[in-house]
Formats: C-alpha cells, sequence, structure tokens
C-alpha cells in the first residue's frame, strides 16, 4: 500500500517557504521555439539553480526537515542529486557523505567534493556503493535521501509548480520531464490542487521508460536501463516504490516517449533558438512536440530541468556529429 494521500499542497506551500534560503527562485520565459512548435511553450529555468538543477529543492527540503539527533546525510547519486544533497548539506552546515563506485570518472567526484561533500570510494558497482551508505545509516546516524521516493523530496520538488502558476496562471498544460517521478509527482499535486483542469504530460526517453512500464503493469516493474541523451532520467522507479508511482499513476493525464533522434534534434534546436546549454532530458518536451508526438496547446509551460551536460558530447549534438550511445549510433546533422 502506498501512503499517497499523506500528502497535499499544504506540503508544499510548506517546503517553499522553507528551502527559500538555499535555492534561488528562477524565471519563467517564452522559448523562441513557440511558434514553430504551435503554441506558447514558457520555460522554467531550472539551470539556474546554484548546481545547475532542480533536485536542489528535494534535497534542500529533505535536509531542512532531518529527524532529530540525524548525523548527516548520505546518499549514492553521482549525478543531480548528489550535488543538491552535497550543496543543501554544505548550505546548513550539515555533514553529508557521497558514495561512489571506483567506476565513476574522476570530474564527477570532484565535482561532488567541491560542492562541499565527502566522498566514500568503495566497489566497482552502485551495489557496492549502496552498501556503504546503508553502513553509514546503521553504523553512524546518517540520513539516507532518495532521489524520489520521499515525502520531503516530493514536496520540494512541487514548489516548481507554485512558482510558475503565480508568475503565468494562464498555463493551460505542464510538460514534465519524468524518471523515478519525484519532479511530476510534485508538480502534479501542487498544480492540480490549484487549477483542477490543468493538464499534466509525463515526457520521458523510449529507451527504458521505468513509470510507463510500471503503471501499465498496474504496479512498479524494472525496465532495462539503456544509455540514452537523456542519462538524467535513467533508472528505475524501485520495487518497493511507495509514492511516487500511486501519484504518478493517478494525477498524470498523459505519457509520452520521445527517440533518441528526437532527442538529438530538440537539444539542437534549443541550443540554436534559445541559446542555452541543457541536458536532453531538459528538452523532452521540445522532442515531443516537434516530433508531433504531442499535440501542441495554447499555453504550455515545461521545466528546463538541467545544465550537468556532457560538454563533449554536447558539442558533438550542437555541431551535427554522429553521437554513440552503447550499441546505438544517433545520426548527425543539422535540423533546421
Ligand atoms: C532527476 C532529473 C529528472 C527527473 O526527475 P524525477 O523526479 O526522477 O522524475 C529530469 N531532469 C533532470 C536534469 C534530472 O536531474
Amino acid at each position: 500500500m502506498t501512503d499517497r494521500t499523506a500528502l497535499t499542497l499544504a506540503d508544499v506551500l510548506a517546503a517553499s517557504c522553507t528551502i527559500r534560503d538555499v535555492v534561488e527562485t528562477t524565471p519563467l520565459v517564452p522559448s523562441m521555439l513557440g511558434p514553430e512548435l504551435g503554441g506558447e511553450l514558457w520555460l522554467k529555468l531550472e539551470i539556474a539553480q546554484p548546481i545547475g538543477a532542480f533536485k536542489l529543492r528535494g534535497a534542500a527540503n529533505a535536509i531542512a526537515r532531518l529527524p532529530e539527533g540525524a548525523a548527516g546525510v548520505t546518499c549514492c547519486s553521482t549525478g543531480n542529486h548528489g550535488r543538491g544533497v552535497a550543496y543543501a548539506a554544505a548550505r546548513k552546515g550539515v555533514r553529508a557523505v557521497v558514495c561512489m563506485s571506483e567506476l565513476v570518472p574522476q570530474a564527477k567526484v570532484d565535482g561532488i567534493r567541491a560542492l562541499g561533500a565527502e566522498v566514500h570510494i568503495r566497489g566497482r558497482s552502485q551495489d557496492e556503493a549502496q552498501r556503504e551508505a546503508s553502513r553509514l545509516v546503521a553504523e553512524e546516524g546518517l540520513v539516507d535521501i532518495p532521489p524520489f521516493d520521499d515525502a520531503h523530496v516530493i514536496a520540494g520538488q512541487g514548489t516548481i509548480a507554485l512558482e510558475m502558476l503565480a508568475a503565468k496562471p494562464e498555463l493551460d498544460t505542464l510538460l514534465i520531464p519524468l524518471s523515478g517521478g519525484g519532479l511530476a509527482a510534485g508538480m502534479a499535486l501542487a498544480a492540480k490542487a490549484i487549477k483542477p483542469d490543468l493538464r499534466i504530460v509525463g515526457i520521458t526517453m523510449d529507451r527504458g521508460a521505468a513509470m510507463q512500464a510500471s503503471i501499465l503493469a498496474g504496479q512498479p516493474v524494472e525496465v532495462e536501463e539503456m544509455p540514452s541523451l537523456a542519462d538524467s532520467l535513467g533508472g528505475g522507479i524501485g520495487l518497493e516504490n511507495r509514492h511516487t508511482f500511486a501519484l504518478c499513476r493517478d494525477l498524470i493525464d498523459e505519457i509520452v516517449l520521445v527517440s533518441e533522434d528526437e532527442i538529438y534534434r530538440a537539444m539542437q534546436s534549443f541550443y540554436r533558438a534559445d541559446r542555452m546549454v541543457a541536458e536532453g532530458a531538459s528538452v523532452v518536451a521540445i522532442a515531443a512536440l516537434q516530433s508531433g508526438r504531442l499535440a501542441p496547446s495554447a499555453r504550455m509551460g515545461t521545466v528546463v530541468t538541467g545544465r550537468n551536460v556532457d560538454m563533449e558530447q554536447f558539442t558533438r549534438v550542437v555541431t551535427g556529429q554522429d553521437v554513440t550511445l552503447g550499441d546505438v549510433t544517433v545520426k548527425g546533422g543539422h535540423h533546421a
């Protein structure tokens, strides 16, 4: 069973007060691609957060609400969640240990350290890193901050919808990049409480769409993880999912899947038209509209979720070169 009714708009409103000292209120600006896509597309620029991604919101809320006596926090993410935990903990003077395997590239290790966290490197797999995090919880009293399936994290991510609707109450559809579903669950919860007729569309890549597969199966299922231009959307939703599965199942009106070719093209278009650097995960709404997989509406909003790209891969995309992702190659070229 899930305790989905436990989370309400009040939790998101409380989070927006709680995280104000660590998290920026980001701009909401119109995309230059709107006319071509068939409707206004408003961009919530979470790339302007101090860690370059929205995950700071959930991490800051969870860290502000640590149980009494907690000795600090830990997590296993080497991506945006790890960066958010490291930064929010440093700002609050809380000890943070990010656990990783030996296979994690040095640049990522350095990036997390530079944000103020300790890094524990253990073994050659994510599982071994997770064992170290569990040990820190059991033996040193740290609290493991999950990347999405946590009530405080979901409420933190939901604050994005509050800011978007305060700035543009006329928005009729939110196009939300979807992976573990913390972002979509929090935003949908808040947005539908404020504006019940607002449409919520979750968008993810067709290579390993765990939330969609789970909703179709009626319960959390595992999917094979594959390399993607939208690497921040990779990973499962957890077979023991407690919150995001039920929230996404109940609150998302439609899920749209996009291909690697479509993400490639959207990254190029966004860079050329809006002149900003964004991860593949951040432009899936543009990919869905550009490809015709999603029909436009008059006033859409999406979240530009992160800018922490692999610069070499990003340069290849925007200069029209081929990109190899595991066993597939996305053919280069320039799209108008
Ligand atoms: C984590 C992340 C997402 C997806 O968020 P979920 O809560 O896992 O659905 C999207 N974009 C970026 C850049 C992310 O880091």
